[in-house]
């Protein structure tokens, strides 16, 4: 290993070069030897403890594609990540030796919608992790210190990771404005489905129904905030009067079955990835009763809230993980979701 010129406070030797689950193709992972970027003044290097598995990182993992994004050239997956800052650059004030989380969007932050804080809906941002912006699933990276959040002492580094996805359930329940009182369905009791049940909880939501086609699954989601669970493959959908659907499942039938359950005013909010064009949606109905029909693209500005939430207990964050695995077993983290279905959230570690 080659090192790097000192930064003043920082440890005497920098790694130049560090291992990382680069992905060549369709099944095709490959932990491999990648130079690090050097510390410009505004970047911290940090030593990575966490890196969680998404579906996203799924799809690139079993078809070298997700949605329209193609893998073009070897990529290092993942895009939740956290770690201990290690080195800092001159002009950056986070302190080697704090934990943070690292916020994976790389929006330009100079275009109109940056400038109006939605930076998540930026035209020409990536993302880490999204092909071919290299991701975290490596043992050191080199990132904006704008890309991290301090992370307190409730939340070790170890499972910090996992504050993405919560990133994105807050960003949905914001989205879909729950409120106190509120009756809430919430179909797909994946990771995210079953955060996103938490933060209605937290917001005060009284009646949460969860809706998933898997009994395994259904059965965790009491634990995260569930009163009632429904598996639609076998039972009705007994609901009328509903005040929020958050659909978290991808599922086109469950956006469609979800909306009629709504009361009149209500509103429904796409979360799970969404097909490019869908029929079925009863417009009609929307419109009759001005049911509100609004989506979420990963979050902006829900980094620090999902971290409260985490830390003070609100949400239940090691609760959400399942399983672990060491890097070099990023093949078998990236198939153990699809494996066993009651997985839910799976972390690499390092
Ligand atoms: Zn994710
Ligand atoms: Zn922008």
């Amino acid at each position: 290993m080659t090192t790097q010129t000192l930064t003043p406070g920082a440890r005497t030797e920098l790694p130049t070069s560090t291992e990382a689950a680069v992905l060549h193709g369709a099944l095709d992972i490959r932990i491999e030897n990648k130079p690090l970027r050097p510390l410009g003044p505004t970047d911290v290097l940090v030593e990575m403890r966490s890196g969680g598995i998404c579906g996203s990182d799924m799809h690139y993992y079993a078809d070298g594609r997700n949605g329209t994004n193609v893998l073009t050239q070897p990529t290092v997956l993942g895009h939740e990540g956290a770690g201990m800052v290690i080195a800092a650059g001159s002009d950056a004030s986070v302190a080697a030796g704090t934990a943070v989380v690292i916020e994976p969007a790389l929006p330009c932050r100079e275009c109109p919608t940056c400038l109006s804080g939605r930076y998540n809906l930026c035209p020409s941002g990536t993302c880490f992790g999204s092909p071919p912006t290299d991701g975290l699933f490596a043992r050191h990276v080199v990132v904006p210190e704008a890309a991290v959040h301090v992370l307190p002492a409730a939340i070790p580094a170890e499972i910090g990771a996992a504050i993405e996805p919560l990133a994105v359930a807050v960003w949905a329940v914001e989205r879909a404005q729950v409120r106190a009182g509120h009756r809430v369905l919430i179909t797909g009791a994946g990771p995210i489905g079953l955060l996103v049940s938490q933060v209605a909880a937290a917001n005060g939501a009284t009646e949460i129904v969860v809706t998933d086609v898997n009994d395994d699954r259904l059965a965790l989601a009491p634990r995260f905030g569930a009163t009632r669970t429904i598996n639609t493959a076998t039972a009705p959908l007994d609901l009328t009067n509903m005040d929020r659907l958050i659909e978290c499942s991808g599922n086109t039938h469950a956006l469609a079955a979800g909306i009629q359950t709504l009361a009149p005013a209500a509103r429904a909010t796409v979360v799970g990835q969404a097909r490019p064009t869908v029929d079925g949606i009863p417009l009609g109905f929307l419109q009759r009763y001005e049911i509100d029909l609004v989506t979420a693209f990963r979050y902006a500005n829900a980094f620090p809230t999902a971290i409260k939430l985490a830390s003070s207990g609100a949400v239940d964050l090691p609760s959400i993980i399942t399983a672990t695995y060491p890097l070099e077993s990023a093949e078998a983290a990236l198939t153990a979701p699809i494996t066993d279905p009651t997985n839910l959230k799976v972390l690499i570690t390092f």
